[in-house]
């Protein structure tokens, strides 16, 4: 069996995890899969899912592991995710990484990359956070595409997340910090895990994590 290029993308809000993403997906040939995408697309839906989780990415609160799991695993199921995936949002909890390990049996893991970005960084940067409603491209508000409120990339409307406001914002870096970090222990623990700093242009930080992966003979 070929090896699958499964890998983790760490970091706390804003750091740029969506971003990096996109790119490494597109270069790369695997999917970017992004649990928060899945739920906001069920809530757009108004889906049975996003009805039952609406509330809760409101307030910037956490859906529970099972059914997070639940959607990670069926998405592995789907024939694009055959050469691996971009994890992104997910794991967010031990209980998550523990599940993602058990889904994806003995063909793993490869690498968790942890962006690693100060909090009044990121705080300045999801305020000004928009982004496309249609194709999930994200904009500064100082962009053309967020100042017309239209994407240039699809035509699709340009939005501020209803999750980027001061109050969400703050929740979730409190959970990040409970929740979240405690998972950089998990994949050190495993040698899986490798921080690089968030707080360069989007180009540095790309080629950093193309770097570590030609090192590492993963890419
Ligand atoms: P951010 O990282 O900016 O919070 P995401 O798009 O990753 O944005 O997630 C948005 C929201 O979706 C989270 O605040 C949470 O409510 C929910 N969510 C996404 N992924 C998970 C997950 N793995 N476990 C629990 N809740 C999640």
């Amino acid at each position: 069996m070929t090896s699958r290029l499964n890998l983790v993308i760490l970091g706390i809000q804003g750091a740029g995890k969506g971003t990096q993403c996109k790119r490494l997906s597109a270069t790369y040939g695997i999917p970017h899969v992004s649990t928060g995408d899945i739920l906001r697309a069920a809530i757009k839906d108004q889906t049975p899912l996003g009805l039952e989780v609406e509330g809760i990415l409101a307030e910037g609160g956490l859906v529970n592991d099972e059914l997070v799991n639940r959607l990670v695993d069926e998405r592995f199921t789907q024939p694009d995710a055959a050469k691996g995936a971009l994890l992104d949002g997910f794991p967010r909890t031990i209980g998550q990484a523990e599940a993602l390990d058990e889904i994806l049996g003995d063909d793993g893991i490869k690498l968790c990359i942890n962006l690693d970005a100060p909090i009044e960084l990121v705080t300045e940067r999801l305020s000004r956070r928009r982004v496309c409603q249609e194709c999930g491209h994200i904009y500064k508000d100082s962009d053309q595409s967020a100042i017309s409120g239209e994407c240039e990339n699809c035509g699709g409307p340009v939005i501020q997340r209803s999750d980027d406001t001061a109050d969400s914002i703050r929740q979730r870096l409190s959970l990040y910090e409970r929740d979240t970090a405690p998972l950089l222990h998990y994949y050190e623990e495993r040698g899986l895990l490798v921080t690089l700093n968030a707080d360069q242009s989007v180009d540095e930080v790309t080629a950093e994590i193309e770097k570590v992966l030609a090192e590492r003979g993963l890419a």
